[in-house]
């Protein structure tokens, strides 16, 4: 198992780690800093399966500020070790885990948080757990109510199962007949989606004819972690959600034939009443108009005859996969050596034993808080025992 380590790793200057076990509260805390501002990240409790807590020491006023969390937290009872990367992102490695488990970054200062401190007015910082290896890019359907997406979408999934899995948002809007809960929506009420909302567990949501609708962190990452492409169909506002976001995806907007025949189809489905319909045509004029001047999309294509449409639909991602380089270098420091890390032995994990050290290129990472950061490569590497204790940055 792995390979003997180079010399520059051995050589090379390494920052010493600061992991202190707070007796209080029985749980180990890194503090590190950035700027004015110290982040104290706390394992959970032993005994306990708490989230990992968050909070910041401003130097300069001298005072504890509690940040908005956004993104799932991990949970760890074993201690951990953290590093700054980049000046916008704390590396933590937990200890005693899963190599799929192990490696997390919480944002402080990256485009998505300074995006959401603005919207929270807050501080903020955001989790993101780190996933070795590439995963193919996420699928953004929009158009406008009864053109088709849906139709399209089912057929895709019937015809590839194994390849592309469905987003399944959340919605405050009432199930229609032949709907269920957990295939077509997660259908909840708007007190706890704004709740939810409010908890970060969003990577994207809007107001779409007059019900809230939004795509949870954990409906794509359940999709992504079965090694499927995942297909999000969400309106125009949510599309340009996540075209901000770190979300790297292909975004495609299926446009009618004509207006009229939208509003057949719409009619013709049966699904709405009178108001709905209305609602949904006027939304549907606005939608288009934005596709085609400035929206956030990749390629317009029109659901005039359905076949010809499906078949234009898998020519053109199939193209976008092909087209698209499959790294974004985004670290400058992106050799990364643990030494301090126990892993579980797993048959699915590399085994990585305590004088082991494992070798983490972040050069090629993508996506980021809320949601996965993709793209590491792992590589155990053999230590030959002069190695430090923690995270070197090389
Ligand atoms: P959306 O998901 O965009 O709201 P649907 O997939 O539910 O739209 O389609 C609306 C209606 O239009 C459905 O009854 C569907 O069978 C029909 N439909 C979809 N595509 C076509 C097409 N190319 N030609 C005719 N009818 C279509
Ligand atoms: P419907 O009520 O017909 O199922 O969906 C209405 C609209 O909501 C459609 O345009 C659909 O794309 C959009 N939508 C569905 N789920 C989401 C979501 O998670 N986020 C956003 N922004 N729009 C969604």
């Amino acid at each position: 198992m792995g390979e003997e380590v180079p010399e520059y790793i051995l050589n090379s200057s390494v920052e010493k780690l600061s992991v202190a076990y707070d007796s209080e509260s029985a749980a180990y805390q890194t503090s590190t800093n950035f700027g004015n501002k110290m982040y104290v990240v706390k394992g959970s409790e032993y005994g306990g399966n708490s989230p990992t807590n968050v909070k910041i020491f401003d130097n300069i006023t001298r005072s504890w500020i509690i940040p908005t969390v956004l993104g799932m937290k991990p949970i760890h009872v074993g201690g951990h070790s953290a590093v700054l990367l980049n000046k916008d992102r704390i590396l933590i490695v937990k200890r005693d885990s899963e190599l799929d488990d192990c490696i997390w970054f919480l944002e402080v200062d990256t485009p998505f948080v300074k995006e959401q401190k603005k919207v929270f007015g807050t501080e903020v910082v955001a989790w993101s757990k780190g996933v070795a290896g590439n995963a193919p890019k996420p699928i953004v359907i929009s158009g406008p109510s009864g053109v088709g997406k849906g139709t399209l979408i089912n057929k895709l999934m019937k015809e590839f199962p194994s390849t592309y899995g469905f987003s399944v948002s959340h919605t405050t809007r009432a199930p229609r007949e032949k709907e269920s809960d957990g295939v077509h929506y997660h259908f909840t009420d708007r007190i706890t989606m704004e709740q939810d909302i409010r908890d970060g567990k969003f990577l994207e949501f809007a107001s779409v004819h007059g019900n809230l609708y939004g795509t949870s962190i954990e409906a794509v990452e359940v999709v992504t972690d079965s090694r499927k492409r995942c297909i999000l169909d969400i309106d125009v506002q949510g599309a340009r959600s996540v075209r901000a976001s770190s979300i790297d995806a292909i975004f495609i907007f299926i446009c009618p034939p004509s207006f009229e025949e939208l509003e057949k189809r719409l009619r013709a489905r049966g699904t709405e009443v009178e108001e709905q319909i209305q609602k949904r045509l006027r939304n549907a004029k606005a939608e288009l108009d934005e596709a085609k001047s400035h929206g956030p999309f990749d390629h317009l294509l029109v659901n005039d005859e359905l076949e010809f449409c499906y078949d234009n639909l898998k020519k053109l991602i199939a193209s976008d996969e092909l087209a698209t380089p499959l790294h974004r270098s985004t670290m400058k420091n992106s050799k990364i050596l643990v030494s301090d890390v126990e892993f579980k032995t797993d048959k699915t994990f590399l085994h990585c034993g305590d004088k082991d050290l494992l070798l983490l290129d972040i050069s090629s990472l993508k996506g980021g808080a809320p949601g996965r950061t993709r793209g590491i490569n792992v590589c155990p590497v053999e230590s030959s025992g002069g190695c430090v204790n923690g995270i070197a940055q090389l």
